[in-house]
């Protein structure tokens, strides 16, 4: 894949870094990610992965820009409240790098359609805002062999990591959370940017396993907004996941 002399003006400043280099750069060109939810951790995420020069980006959301939104969404306007979340989150990736390909998809994603959905991505980030939708993306992930970066913000709390195969995130949540929408930001909160660092985070993880810069799955990274700090935390996989573990006779 090669980058064009407007490309290498617009990526100098990766090109010349030592660990990604020209070949990181044609690496993310040739990459095809799937962005779930352009909520506040979207509103990280997206901008980010379209600046870098993904190839191409698919942005996954049915939801509509609410007034409530944008306290945490600067991708988004006043004047577009009531519009459609996909396709201006695509405009916005649009407008930021002409040599990304965008598409935006008004599905909701769910157990049902999230292999159909992902089916041919090379990494997917999830910046979805409930558990339900978390696993269902985790185990389709895993069917189909993505990367997948998990990212969750709510309160002052934030969670981001990369799963690739073993430990999964199902691994980590366990199987108790598939039909409840229980840390939804509507009833608990969320401070504006934490979402938009947890996004930031993921970008970077995900441009890192892109580009092979370096492994770093299998790790949670923590973010603690109130006493404010980062830790990781190494997850164990769970050696009867159903999902990425070995199926557990009757
Ligand atoms: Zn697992």
């Amino acid at each position: 894949m090669t980058l064009s002399d407007q490309e290498l003006e617009r990526y100098a400043r990766h090109i010349v870094l030592p660990k990604f280099g020209g070949a990181g750069q044609q690496r993310l060109k040739a990459a095809s990610v799937a962005v779930i939810g352009a909520g506040g951790v979207g509103s990280g995420v997206i901008p980010a992965m379209a600046a870098a020069g993904v190839g191409k980006l698919t942005i996954i959301d049915n939801d509509l820009v609410d007034r409530s939104n944008l306290h945490r969404q600067p991708i988004f306007r006043d004047d577009e409240v009531g519009s459609e979340k996909a396709k201006l989150a695509a405009q916005f990736a649009m407008a930021i790098n002409p040599h990304v390909e965008t598409v935006a998809r008004e599905r909701r994603i769910d157990a049902d359609n999230a292999r159909e959905l992902l089916d041919g991505q090379d990494l997917v980030v999830d910046g979805s805002d409930n558990f339900a939708t978390r696993l269902a993306v985790s185990d389709a992930c895993i069917a189909l062999g993505i990367p997948l970066v998990s990212a969750a913000a709510v309160q002052l709390q934030g969670q981001v990591g990369l799963f690739r195969g073993q430990p999964c995130f199902r691994c980590f949540v366990g199987d108790a959370f598939d039909s409840e929408d229980c840390d939804n930001c509507a009833e608990l909160g969320v401070l504006g940017p934490l979402p938009l660092t947890i996004g930031g985070f993921a970008a970077m993880l995900a441009v890192r396993a892109i580009a092979g810069m370096g492994e770093d799955a299998g790790k949670l990274h923590l973010l603690d907004a109130d006493q404010m700090g980062w830790r990781a935390i190494r997850l164990p996989a769970d050696p009867g996941c159903r999902a990425c573990g070995v199926p557990r006779r009757p």
